[in-house]
């Protein structure tokens, strides 16, 4: 598998998953422009990377639209052109209907559901010209149902359906399009979404029984289908929640 060549723009780089698939795609031979708020942490990520002199980052928050188009504008302007899009950055809200406000509900859907629906817009025509691919993050949370994480489970059941439609409107054009929907993988999400250390051990401990395998996944382990689907091995996959 390779990625030599390929023009990856990657959100949430600078922690957990995004960390993990930068530092995976960059030995796959990827050019990547990285993005995320916490530049210390993008920073080091970048020294992890393959020819760490060679990664653009640009910091950026995606629940400004400004930010997008500076994401967009200066991966081009650096590598002249996108061949992959990873939107992989989001945030978990604990809360059900009668707990979640309005406030948490739109911060989930700004950072989960609108970033992705713009950066997308822009990126499409960029994707076009090299008929590249885009890989969304999901959860198996867009697919079934989990009590007390419910605006959570709406935004990646959006990211879903969004997988679906641009699937289908860009094939035509030769661009694919599919997400991913893992199960509990090992990173950060869940305490900063406001789950204390306690209430993590337990919700990993849980895992046994909730998923097929009897453990959570490993970020590296995303990273290696992100890599996959952005390849050219998937050269015939569009539309697919793995
Ligand atoms: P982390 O919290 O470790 O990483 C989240 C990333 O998203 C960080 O790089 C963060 O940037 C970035 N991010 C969040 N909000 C913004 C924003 N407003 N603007 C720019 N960047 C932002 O979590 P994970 O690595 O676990 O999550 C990555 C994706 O995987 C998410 O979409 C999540 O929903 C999904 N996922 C995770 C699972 C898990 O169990 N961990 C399971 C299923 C799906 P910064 O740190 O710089 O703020």
């Amino acid at each position: 598998m390779s990625l030599a060549g390929k023009v990856v723009l990657l959100t949430g780089a600078s922690s957990g998953i995004g960390a993990a698939t930068a530092v995976f795609l960059s030995k796959l031979g990827a050019q990547l422009s990285l993005t995320g708020r916490n530049v210390e942490n993008l920073k080091k990520v970048c020294e992890e990377c393959e020819e760490p002199s060679s990664i653009f980052s640009v910091p950026a928050d995606l629940t400004k639209e400004s930010d997008i188009e500076k994401i967009v504008k200066n991966t081009i302007d650096h590598y002249g052109k996108i061949d992959v899009l990873v939107n992989n950055a989001g945030i978990i809200e604990t809360g059900t209907i009668e707990n979640t406000s309005l406030g948490q509900y739109d911060r989930l859907m700004n950072t989960n559901v609108r970033s992705i629906y713009y950066l997308t817009m822009l990126a499409v025509p960029h994707l076009i010209k090299t008929k590249g691919n885009i890989v969304n993050i999901s959860s198996v949370n867009g697919i079934r149902s989990f009590p007390g994480v419910l605006a959570y489970n709406v935004s990646k059941a959006a990211v879903d359906q969004f997988t679906r439609c641009v699937a289908l409107e860009l094939a035509p054009k030769g661009v694919r399009v599919n997400c991913i929907n893992p199960g509990v993988i090992l990173t950060e999400l869940q305490k900063r979404g406001g789950m204390t250390e306690e209430q993590y051990a337990a919700f990993l401990v849980r895992t046994k029984e909730t998923h097929a395998l009897g453990r959570p996944g490993q970020p590296d382990e995303v990273a290696a289908t992100i890599a996959f689907l952005a390849s050219d091995l998937a050269s015939n996959i569009t539309g697919v929640s793995v």
